[in-house]
């Protein structure tokens, strides 16, 4: 009857490893998997059992490089409880200070496949819904989705998974020169470019302001393509570098000046009046 209920279940169960767990508390709870997996059949092939042990999230790392969250167990990894039972034998506690266990437990699928999903820290996710992300393709998606940020003196890994809806300091980098504007927003970056791309749209480099930054770099590098009107997403891609707190986005976007030496905003400053 049991076995009827469970017929074709996954079945992941997640260990606590961390100090708040004696070592003693950790072999009962071992003891309590073996014994929960023996009503289950395993080899009967229709309930399959992974284990993952936590005992720690780090909350600005991708989950490949969660190393206090371990898929100790595949799901379905044994098909043989013996085999099981002596892997679940193989397990030591890792005693770490555990911080939050809901992380693994809204990424349990990512876990009981051992492997982690593909978001890597600091690619950014399109929505394919707002024109930066190429709205249902109606767009071009401007969105860089690397993890690797090139600038002209190094690369730079992101550490933080930023999309469209996050706000922050980003950067637009130039299809052809590879030249960067670094600028920041409190709104979503999507608001923020729907105002890029308006401005981009009027073709008129003579606005005073920061918003025309963009516009200024193509009719002074790149004349010809200037002159063919073309979108704003032929000619730059955006990468979503930092989203810091509200107080320190300032800080955060001379931080990434600097780094990037973005010329597209220095040229704004020390060019003359574009006619
Ligand atoms: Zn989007
Ligand atoms: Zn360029």
């Amino acid at each position: 009857m049991f076995e009827e209920c469970l017929a074709e279940t996954d079945l992941m169960l997640v260990l606590d490893g961390s100090k708040s767990v004696t070592k003693p508390n950790f072999d009962l709870v071992k003891e309590w998997v073996k014994r929960l997996a023996e009503g289950m059949h395993i080899g009967h092939g229709h309930i399959q059992i992974g284990v993952v042990q936590y005992s720690y999230f780090h909350p600005n790392r991708p989950w490949r490089r969660q190393r206090f969250i371990k898929t100790e167990i595949g799901l379905g990894q044994y098909k043989t409880k013996a085999r099981f039972d002596a892997a679940i034998d193989r397990i030591r506690i890792v005693y770490k200070n555990a911080l939050t266990i809901g992380n693994v437990l809204t990424n349990y699928k990512g876990l009981a496949h051992g492997r982690m999903k593909q978001v890597a820290d600091g690619q950014s996710g399109p929505c394919k819904k707002c024109a930066l992300c190429g709205n249902h393709g109606v767009h071009k998606a401007m969105v860089y989705e690397q993890c690797i940020f090139a600038t002209r003196s190094k690369d730079i890994r992101l550490k933080q998974v930023l999309d469209c809806k996050n706000y922050g300091v980003y950067a637009a980098t130039c299809r052809i020169c590879k030249e960067q504007y670094i600028g920041q927003t409190k709104n979503r970056f999507s608001t923020r470019w729907n105002h890029h791309r308006s401005v981009w749209k009027e073709h008129d480099i003579k606005e005073g302001n920061d918003n025309a930054a963009l516009l200024r770099h193509y009719a002074v590098k790149h004349p010809e393509l200037f002159a063919t009107y073309p979108d704003i997403a032929e000619c730059f891609c955006v990468t979503f570098l930092q989203q810091p707190p509200f107080k320190d986005l300032d800080a955060c976007e001379a931080k990434w000046l600097k780094i990037t030496q973005a010329t597209i905003n220095i040229q704004k400053m020390v060019l003359p009046r574009v006619r």
